[in-house]
């Protein structure tokens, strides 16, 4: 399974399927001074030898940083150059980034920056980095906020084996699993009812990946035809306006990211409804998040606040709140909701998910 995916500097390879970390030399282009594996202490645990055993390249260095949204910092980050530097590394050395969204977003800040910009090879290892590995954004988080620091950086390679996905816990499962949901209604309502047919605990290796690569291709194509986020890459914000509210007036961490976005799919789909009176199989999704784990219980937050909090995110220009709607599946629309539709609206919601 492959698929290529173009960036205003490249056109670069995605390679899917099982097994492929025991492979990985064959999926280099070319022969490298010296290879710099980066990945987080739990991705190491399970699967950081068997990639290390695959690169036969003569020198090949580790890093492993703390698993977990922390390790996103400046001080990983010059961690890592001061690494890079007392292992040697020059412009003909290669970064791969061995794990979740986390690894590849810093290890990709580094390979952008070290000495200008090396060579970098994403490994994802979760759901959610079929996403992040995609796209070419790379970021460490400062104090003030997520991502706040970073650059557009193609990788040369997306090498995504999810034979390394069977040992992600359920939340992460799920988290990853969100994303896909919306891309799918971006785009594609066939994936989107085979997306939600089954359950995540009947998912095969063969299933995850068809639909990984499918979902790939969605993310890839809208960030194809707007890498720089003026237009339509807003519309991967599907979900967002509310999720990231609740991410943070939860406090990050408290659920994973996908979770909450999962529920402002489906407060998505709700004010879709009111705003072109069209009719999204709301119950259906409903149904699925809530057999499947999602967090339905969650503590109350009055809807000035997730209001005044929409309006804080960084993706928000204007004072009005943009959301991203569906005047069906497939067919997505950035729309201004007021704030008295909004506020009414999320009223409603909540009073649903009790
Ligand atoms: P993550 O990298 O923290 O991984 C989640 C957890 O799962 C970690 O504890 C990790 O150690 C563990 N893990 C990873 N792979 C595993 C495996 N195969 N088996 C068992 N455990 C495993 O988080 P994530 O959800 O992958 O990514 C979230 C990050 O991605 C955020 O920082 C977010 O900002 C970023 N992101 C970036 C983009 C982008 O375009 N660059 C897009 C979306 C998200
Ligand atoms: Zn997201």
């Amino acid at each position: 399974n492959e698929t290529s995916v173009k960036s205003a500097a490249h056109l670069y390879p995605v390679y899917i399927g099982e097994n492929l970390r025991h492979q990985t030399d064959h999926y280099l282009s070319k022969s490298y001074s010296s290879v710099l594996i980066i990945t987080d202490e739990t991705v190491a645990s399970h699967y950081l030898s068997d990639v290390q055993e695959s690169v036969s390249q003569e020198t090949v260095y580790v890093h492993v940083i703390p698993a977990g949204e922390k390790a996103k910092s400046v001080d990983t980050f010059y961690q890592l150059h001061t690494k890079a530097i007392e292992y040697g590394l020059d412009r003909q050395s290669l970064i791969i980034a061995l794990g979740g969204g986390v690894v590849g977003d810093v290890a990709g800040f580094v390979a952008a920056t070290f000495m200008r910009g090396i060579d970098f090879i994403q490994m994802p290892t979760t759901i959610l980095a079929h996403d992040s590995s995609v796209g070419g954004k790379v970021a460490i988080n400062h104090e003030q906020g997520k991502n706040l620091i970073g650059s557009f950086y193609a990788p040369v390679a997306v090498i995504y084996d999810v034979g390394t996905l069977h040992t992600l816990p359920d939340n992460e499962i799920r988290s990853g699993y969100a994303e896909l949901l919306k891309e799918a209604l971006l785009a594609d309502g066939d994936l989107y009812q085979s997306l939600i047919m089954k359950d995540l605990s009947s998912l095969s290796n063969k299933d995850l990946a068809d639909k990984l690569l499918k979902g790939i291709e969605i993310k890839a194509g809208i960030v194809g035809i707007d890498e720089r986020e003026s237009g339509i890459r807003q519309h991967l914000n599907l979900g967002h306006t509310l999720g990231h509210a609740l991410e943070s007036l939860l406090g990050y961490g408290y659920r994973t990211h996908g979770e909450l976005v999962a529920l402002g799919l489906l407060f998505a789909f709700r004010v879709s409804e009111k705003t072109f009176s069209s009719q999204l199989p709301y119950e259906q999704l409903y149904t699925w998040l809530k057999s499947n784990g999602y967090p339905f219980k969650l503590p109350f937050v009055e809807p000035a606040r997730i209001l005044s909090k929409m309006k804080k995110d960084k993706k928000t220009l204007r004072t009005t709140i943009q959301m991203v709607l569906l005047k069906d599946i497939a067919k997505p629309a950035l729309v201004e909701i007021s704030d008295e539709d909004l506020l009414n609206y999320l009223h409603d919601f909540q009073k649903e998910l009790e």
